[in-house]
Formats: C-alpha cells, sequence, structure tokens
C-alpha cells in the first residue's frame, strides 16, 4: 500500500509540475527536494554553506536512486549560491551498487540488539542522533 500511495503521490508532483516552470520543496516520505523541474527532469539540493561536501553528492545520488526505485529517471544539480557554482550530478550504476551495500549495512544496524559504540569524530556535532549518541 505505502509503495503504490507513494507513487501516486510522485505521479502527481510530476504532473502538476509538468505545468510550472520550477516547484519549490517537494517532500516525500524521507526526502525533501528544493526545487524540481518537472520537464527537465532534474531535482535541485540547494546548500548554503560555502564549502563543497561529498556528502551532498551522496544525498543527492540518494534521491535519484529513491525516484529510480519507482521507474522515474532522473538528473541532479547540487546548487552553492554562496560559491555561485553548480554540479550536476547523475547515478551510475556502480553508485547503485554503493547506496544498496549502504542501506543493507543500514538495515544490519537498526536490527543489532544493541546500539552500536559512539565513534566520537568532529562530524558528529552535525548528526541528527548527536542527542541520541552524548546525551
Ligand atoms: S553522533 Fe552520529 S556519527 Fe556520531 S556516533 Fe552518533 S550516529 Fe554516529
Amino acid at each position: 500500500m505505502e509503495h503504490t500511495s507513494e507513487l501516486v503521490e510522485i505521479g502527481k508532483i510530476i504532473h502538476e509540475n509538468s505545468y510550472i516552470r520550477k516547484r519549490r520543496e517537494v517532500t516525500l516520505e524521507g526526502i525533501k527536494i528544493d526545487f524540481f523541474e518537472a520537464k527537465k527532469g532534474i531535482i535541485h539540493e540547494v546548500k548554503k554553506s560555502k564549502s563543497f561536501d561529498e556528502s551532498h553528492i551522496w544525498q543527492l545520488k540518494y534521491y535519484l536512486y529513491y525516484f529510480k526505485q519507482y521507474g522515474i529517471e532522473l538528473e541532479g544539480i547540487l546548487d552553492y549560491p554562496k560559491l555561485k557554482k553548480r554540479e550536476r550530478i547523475v547515478l551510475t550504476d556502480d553508485d547503485l551498487l554503493k547506496i544498496k551495500a549502504i542501506l543493507n549495512h543500514i538495515e544490519e544496524i537498526t536490527s543489532l540488539k544493541n546500539l552500536p559504540k559512539v565513534i566520537n569524530k568532529p562530524f558528529c556535532k552535525k548528526c541528527s542522533y548527536y542527542e541520541f549518541c552524548y546525551c
């Protein structure tokens, strides 16, 4: 049911967006797209930061993967307004394998009986799970 209703929602968004040039913020289960150009088949992720990070690429690649699961092939663009730069992102076959492996690994972690140990890395402070791990 969830798969079907999500597909209906995606179809609706694509249909609605065929008549307008761009739509800001599209929220679907687990993902939030900054803006979507339906006619061109491009989703945009806007980064306010002044620095490039590899995690930005993988976030967008995950969005492309997400749509591909519903048979929708899209491209992505990472926008860095402060840097005045854009980067085109595509999903390769290798990326698909890597994302599937990461998702499997996440499932392994979430099915553990005990929480994994904290890793004490600088990026922990920016992690969404910081409070679970350190508070
Ligand atoms: S804060 Fe995030 S990155 Fe750091 S240990 Fe916890 S889950 Fe891992």
